[in-house]
């Protein structure tokens, strides 16, 4: 039988408030025919996209994260996952157009805010058409996807008590069901998914990776996400934060609150001296903490109203920020004694793209 396809390339992006992802699905099963049909424009565009892991200034390809031999719609072939600043839209559709994007391609899959925002720039620019899908149908089926395809995308963080001993661990997601999905993008979203097609969201929060950008930047001068997790790896949040011992001088028995837990975040910062002793580190450090345990909380409360022990935590807040998963992962731990460990996912932030990608059709 023939199959149809949508004409290539097969492109999925995701474009959100902080970062456009853009995954690219490059087909591996070429028949000789097809590559004599293919036209020069196209290979271009794959001779670029691929032989190159840095676009511009500022688009990157995250090759540690491409997937080899999948298959989408019957095609085998290879993911490719591209990301850049959402504010960087305006290179990124001069680029496309000097490429030679609108003579290929009339319809792109994309999801995210900025489907919407930016349609009208796809339209003019590019003249391509977006074809949108809502950002968490994107996401659960994104996530579904990945998992099946790639036997090493879920883990753990095993050992949580000694930090010279914590690691990653494999984690097996073979019976999932129900689950509690916290998105960490800019902002926080919070569901419950019961199966493939069944999800709700439960809730979320606007303190998210973009506040902690946001305080950070402001706080430290800090000039990216980067340089902001290397700042806080090198800082220590006590000297920021009140501790319950910096109240009670030790633990505060009666509730069984240790005297290392924070009582107050920032609580230190009202005396000017402790505030000119305060390193820019030790800001990035307590930003990171306060945040993710802020997160932490209400997925743990969303998890105990919704009577689910199985949390993922996704996004692009996660990327290059083992403090925040090892942190979000000994409060579970703690806060539910032992019985939720949470789950973390190599693709981060790139689900909706993907889920995107899946929604291809001719
Ligand atoms: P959104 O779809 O809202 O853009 P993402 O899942 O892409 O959400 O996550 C965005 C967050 O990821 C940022 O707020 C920031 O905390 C973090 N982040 C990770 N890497 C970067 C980066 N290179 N540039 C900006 N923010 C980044």
């Amino acid at each position: 039988p023939v199959v149809s396809h949508p004409p290539m390339p097969w492109f999925g992006m995701d474009i959100g408030g902080t970062l456009c992802k853009l995954v690219y699905f490059e087909p591996k099963d070429v028949t000789p025919d097809e590559a004599l049909e293919e036209k020069e424009t196209l290979k271009n565009i794959r001779k670029y996209l691929t032989k190159n892991s840095a676009y511009g200034k500022t688009g990157h390809r995250d090759t540690h994260l491409q997937m080899d031999d999948v298959y989408i719609r019957g095609r085998r072939g290879t993911l490719h996952f591209i990301r850049f600043p959402t504010s960087e839209m305006d290179n990124f559709l001069t680029l496309a157009r000097n490429k030679g994007m609108a003579t290929l391609v009339s319809t792109v899959c994309a999801t995210g805010g900025g489907a919407y925002k930016f349609e009208q720039n796809f339209k003019k620019e590019v003249n391509m058409r977006l074809h949108k899908y809502d950002e968490l149908d994107s996401l659960v089926k994104g996530i579904l996807y990945v998992e099946m395809n790639n036997p090493h995308e879920c883990y753990y963080w095993a050992n949580l008590s000694d930090d010279k001993l914590c690691e990653k661990r494999e984690f097996d997601f073979k019976d999932p069901y129900p689950f509690l999905l916290v998105n960490i993008g800019s902002g926080v979203s919070v569901l419950a998914v019961y199966g493939p097609n069944n999800y709700k969201r439960v809730s979320g929060t606007s303190l998210g990776g973009g506040t902690f950008l946001g305080l950070c930047s402001l706080l430290t001068g800090c000039n990216s996400f980067d340089e902001a997790i290397e700042l806080a790896t090198i800082g220590d949040n006590t000297r920021v934060d009140k501790l319950v011992k910096d109240i009670y001088g030790g633990d505060y028995e009666r509730f069984y609150l240790p005297g290392d837990l924070v009582a107050s975040s920032f609580g230190q910062m009202i005396t000017r001296e402790r505030c000119m002793r305060a390193r820019r580190e030790d800001l990035a450090r307590a930003t990171l903490v306060t945040i993710t345990n802020n997160i932490g909380s209400i997925a743990r409360m969303c998890a105990q109203n919704e009577k689910i022990n199985n949390l993922v935590f996704v996004g692009n807040f996660l990327r290059v920020n083992p403090i925040a998963m090892k942190l979000l992962a000994r409060a579970m731990d703690y806060w539910s004694h032992g019985t939720i460990q949470p789950v973390f996912l190599e693709h981060e932030g790139y689900f909706g793209a993907v889920g995107c990608l899946l929604e291809i059709d001719d």
